[in-house]
């Protein structure tokens, strides 16, 4: 395709229409409807009964993924105590807890991405590190901090309630835990609610059937990274290719008797290039070196120069510049939206091409090829996903209007039933973008009994995005959508908001605040602030494919109080001066204190 701007973009919303359909982004209710329940429950490990926990902690974390790791890490750091996590998961790891999905690993460098290596003096042994490998370096860090002996595992937050006078919060659980703390802290994710398509037949598939979330491994037998010796002799459709259907896909081409790929829109997948960590790289490297390289990586995301490109892969060499295209000087603005929409045609052409170039059936390789902008979706890289449409084994089904139904036998796609053994759904997460009184799963109720969905309706109100007016002591990790700002790597935003948490906390316990809360003044200034710096790209966003990146094609419902600080996805530079600037002038500024006389033991 040669690059003639009105047909590259009649070519890509003729693609968007076809998938614009009436209720493709309709979502299964998994919490109430009991039919579907049993797809969040955890294939890991067994739940323990034990009788429910009445007492007092100094902190409790909701989560215990690398936000609520982190949190803990850095409170203990503080000086804090009594540190409880409480996690829905059967053991630390959060998202790589649940996702332990065959060939799951990392999308950006492990060694940006796992979080306090100098402090381990640990080297990920691989670029992209598995989810195994992620998930045991954060039960090390669990355990150096001593965060998992307090744990409470396998245990939902329902509900947490202030107690304005006792200056505490009060804990529920669904295990009848009634547990009370000083700090709360929410560090309940950003992709943690799995998503289940609302596809007409799905409970009468008489087969088996899981998310990707909550792999079956008693069923498929091996494991994330074992052959997976149960399906010889089993056909399996998997439905939805984006970041974790190519991840699974290889090593169900590799099983399968039969493999069929139901595919809505293709990802684009450039070249993962992994490989083992070379034995010199640890060797070579000097003190500070984690975080200069997240603000390498970081520096090329946002468009700025930097003398050498530490990370040198696909995002640095196609997101960073896709986003912040190169600026000449006289250019003007017109000029510039069009040479940026040139890159972006340069690059999907690669992305087309590859597939041209591996995909050896053409009729294959012309249903894989991605017919959008680079900036629709969150890209995807791998070394041997395209390959593994080169087996006999392996079906693809276009179905950009998604599976039609599924019946006793399988799903129907095209008017044509696909008999199968096993359905697995690949159809990823609730976007990050959700609210996040939604995705903590709990009411949070506030000062005077409001609750944060009620305070957050008209759109978020907070202080730095971690702190909120009316729900003293509440610490929230900083996160997309949520006045604070994003990061490609999401480890370098959250290893930011633990250190933050932990010394507000030690300046708090250093002053002797027993309770504080945002003031109002200080609320409405940041809130001011994000809407100000919002930049409405639903012009754009809506010419893309439907996905998640765009609000499943409705990006004019972003709300501008849920933006970030800095324009587009934020400035993650200045955002970190601000945080670092007031913890060093250390007055505590835009915060109402409550000071009392300490108590023992410092709670
Ligand atoms: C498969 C996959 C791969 C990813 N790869 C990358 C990557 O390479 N790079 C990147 O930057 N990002 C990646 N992400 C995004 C990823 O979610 C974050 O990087 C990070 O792991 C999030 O950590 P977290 O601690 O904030 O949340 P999570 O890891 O989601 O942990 C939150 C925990 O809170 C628990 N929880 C929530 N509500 C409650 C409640 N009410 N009661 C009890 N427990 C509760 C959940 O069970 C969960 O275990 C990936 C996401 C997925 C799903």
């Amino acid at each position: 395709m040669s690059y003639d701007p009105a047909s590259v973009r009649a070519k890509y919303l003729a693609e968007r229409d076809k998938r614009l359909v009436p209720g493709r982004a309709d979502i299964r209710d998994l919490g109430h409807d009991e039919r579907f329940k049993r797809y969040r429950e955890d294939p890991f490990r067994p739940r323990a009964e034990r009788a429910p926990v009445t007492d007092e902690v100094d902190a409790l974390i909701v989560g215990g993924g690398i936000a609520g790791v982190l949190a803990g890490a850095n409170l203990r750091q503080a000086g804090v105590e009594r540190i409880r996590i409480v996690d829905l998961a059967g053991g630390i790891g959060g998202t790589w807890y649940w996702n332990q999905y065959p060939g799951v690993m990392c999308d950006v460098e492990s060694y940006m991405y796992i979080p306090m290596l100098e402090e381990f003096g640990y080297i990920p042994t691989r670029r992209y590190a598995s989810g195994e490998e992620i998930r045991r370096h954060l039960e090390r860090i669990g355990e150096r901090y001593d965060l998992v002996s307090g744990a409470l595992w396998h245990t939902g937050v329902v509900r947490g309630e202030w107690d304005d006078e006792a200056t505490r919060w009060r804990i529920h659980t669904d295990r009848g835990d009634e547990i009370v703390c000083r700090w709360y802290v929410l560090a309940v994710g950003i992709l943690n609610l799995l998503k289940l398509p609302v596809i007409p037949g799905m409970e009468d598939f008489a087969g088996k059937s899981f998310h990707s979330s909550r792999w079956d491994y008693r069923y498929t037998g091996g494991g994330p990274d074992a052959p997976l010796t149960g399906l010889a002799g089993k056909s399996v459709a998997l439905i939805g290719t984006g970041a974790t259907g190519i991840q699974c896909v290889p090593p169900l081409a590799a099983a399968a008797e039969h493999l069929y790929v139901f595919q809505r829109t293709p990802s684009a997948v450039g070249v993962r290039g992994n490989r083992p960590t070379d034995p010199g790289f640890g060797a070579a490297l000097e003190a500070g070196w984690q975080k200069a390289r997240m603000d390498n990586f970081q520096a090329i995301m946002l468009g700025r120069s930097v003398d050498t490109d530490l990370v040198d892969d696909g995002w640095t060499r196609h997101y960073g510049p896709v986003h912040h295209p190169p600026r000449h000087e006289g250019m003007s603005v017109a000029d510039y939206i069009r040479a940026g929409e040139e890159l972006d045609f340069s690059i999907m052409e690669e992305h087309r091409r590859r597939v041209e170039e591996v995909v050896t059936d053409p009729a294959k390789a012309a249903i894989l090829k991605p017919y959008y902008r680079y900036l629709c979706k969150r890209p995807c890289f791998h070394d041997e996903y395209l390959e593994a449409f080169n087996k006999p084994n392996v079906t693809l089904i276009d179905c950009p209007a998604g599976v039609e139904r599924v019946t006793p036998r399988g799903p129907v796609a095209g008017g044509r039933e696909y008999p199968v053994d096993c359905i697995i759904y690949g159809t990823g997460f609730e976007p990050e973008l959700t609210p996040l009184y939604r995705r903590a799963g709990h009411e949070i109720v506030g000062r005077g009994g409001v609750t944060l969905a009620e305070k957050w309706a008209p759109g978020a109100a907070s202080l730095f995005g971690m702190m909120i007016r009316g729900f003293p002591n509440l610490f929230v990790m900083p996160a997309p959508g949520q006045q604070a700002v994003v990061t490609v790597n999401y480890t370098q935003l959250a290893v930011l908001g633990g250190e933050f948490i932990g010394h507000t906390v030690g300046l708090l316990l250093k002053n002797q605040v027993a309770a504080f809360d945002v003031s109002a003044e200080a609320e409405e200034a940041w809130t001011q602030k994000i809407v100000d710096s919002f930049v409405d790209g639903s012009a754009v966003m809506a010419a893309c494919t439907p996905s998640r990146i765009n609000l499943e094609g409705h990006p004019e419902l972003l709300n501008p109080r849920n933006g970030n600080y800095g324009r587009g996805l934020g400035d993650w530079f200045a955002y970190r001066q601000r945080l670092e600037d007031w913890l060093a002038d250390g007055r505590l500024e835009g915060l109402e204190l409550k000071v009392l006389e300490p108590r023992p033991g410092g709670s």
